[in-house]
């Protein structure tokens, strides 16, 4: 089933400005989809639209199968969570655990429920010692944090998220586009708008973009991005990585290619070409994530045998994962960007232990078997090992 539906969507505000013409978006399930488009296409009202907020004037918008009219606007704000550009325009109680509890208080769940929704959001997005501050006291990025951390305590299967990295440093954009591939790997529908041109083309499994409101080109990223003129009539510049790309093909530091690199990993890759080179592994240990008990739910001392594997890096995706690591004292050499700088590690033939959050761990060995790169599960190895040392008969 898709689980959103743009059909032929039109809506001119009360001045007379046009801001969407005749839209059209089909979102699959589980899937990343990115709304491209430069200030002023039109992103903000068709995400207005999407939870309700707007209704069409023209047109339809479908969500899990149903239409989106005045009678079940309950039911499409409870299903498709909206994460305002600005959090100011979302963020109104006078402590945030009093704003993160105003949605669950309004679907009717009992008070140890809510305290448990909002207690689980606020350690998701490690926001705990927020809890009695003054939301108008933080800083934009804090802001932001309990914005999306009030949309996540209605448990929303739909994440919309406009503008998710705009006023954020680099830190904090990578752990928003960690958070969002969470989510995604949680098996959220995780849709954002964006005229980052470089968050869109390596983070989105799927891209729309629009154009003075009008869908003006969609496709796979790669697609997208491999169509020099196509970006050129709209405000958006490629992204850095294929700009970077077309500079190596013209002055002939590598043959021209088939595909368009989307990622500085796939840049490095064919830069490399077919030069041969030791190659690491990577070891995947996957922690529960948040909806399966997070920490909770492992056996740290069980836990503490993988660390008699020795990898020569250890990094750690994920809100459970960090959290796990913490706890059996580990320091990572990397927290962000993950996936990619540990399939970078292991091309240079460093072995890499991976913490990975639930459905993340996946995400790491789909792309590094991908990349050509081994992969193992560092549990089963680590029960292997100590199997062997007791003296116990392994198959
Ligand atoms: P984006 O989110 O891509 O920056 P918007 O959806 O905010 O774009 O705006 C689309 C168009 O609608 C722009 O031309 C903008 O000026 C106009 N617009 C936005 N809000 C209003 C409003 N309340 N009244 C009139 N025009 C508006």
């Amino acid at each position: 089933m898709r689980a959103l539906e743009v059909c032929n969507l039109s809506y001119r505000y009360p001045d007379g400005t046009q801001a969407l013409k005749h839209v059209n978006l089909s979102v699959k399930e589980g899937k990343k989809t990115a709304i491209l488009g430069p200030n002023g296409s039109g992103k903000s009202t068709l995400f207005y639209h999407l939870n309700g907020i707007i209704l069409p004037q023209k047109g339809k918008i479908i969500v899990k199968g149903r239409e989106i009219t005045k009678k079940n606007v309950y039911y499409v704000r409870t299903t498709v969570g909206l994460v305002f550009q600005d959090p100011d325009d979302q963020l109104f109680a006078p402590t945030v655990w009093d704003d993160l509890a105003f949605g669950p208080n309004n679907l009717g769940l009992s008070g140890d429920e809510v305290a448990a929704r909002v207690e689980g959001v606020l350690s998701m997005l490690g926001i705990e010692e927020f809890r009695d501050r003054n939301p108008d006291n933080l800083s934009g990025g804090e802001k932001k944090k309990v914005a999306i951390a009030g949309v996540l305590a209605m448990n929303p299967e739909i994440l919309v998220f406009d503008e998710p990295t705009s006023g954020l440093d680099p830190k904090s954009t990578s752990e928003m586009i960690e958070l969002m591939d969470e989510l995604a790997s949680d098996g959220r529908t995780v849709i954002i708008s964006t005229h980052n041109v470089d968050i869109a083309s390596s983070w989105a499994d799927y891209i729309y973009i629009l154009r003075k409101g009008e869908i003006y080109a969609e496709g796979e990223p790669e697609s997208v991005f491999s169509k020099d003129d196509l970006l050129k009539k709209t405000n958006l510049t490629a992204p850095v990585v294929v700009r970077t790309h077309r500079e190596f093909e013209a002055h002939n530091i590598y043959k021209k290619q088939d595909k368009v690199p989307l990622t500085i990993l796939d840049l490095v890759e064919n830069l490399n070409g077919s030069k041969k080179q030791k190659r690491g592994m990577i070891r995947v240990i996957q922690i529960p994530g948040m909806k399966d008990g997070g920490v909770s739910a492992v056996d740290l001392d069980e836990l503490k045998s993988v660390l008699e594997i020795t990898p020569d890096k250890t990094g750690a995706m994920g809100t459970s994962a960090k959290e796990c690591a913490k706890r059996l004292g580990i320091v990572c050499d990397f927290e962000r960007d993950v996936v990619d700088t540990s399939i970078s590690e292991a091309m240079r033939g460093i072995d890499v232990l991976i913490f990975a959050s639930g459905g993340m761990a996946d995400i790491v060995v789909e792309r590094a078997r991908k990349k050509g790169i081994r992969c193992g599960n560092a549990a089963f190895e680590a029960s292997k090992h100590l199997a062997k040392r007791n003296g116990d008969v392994v198959n």
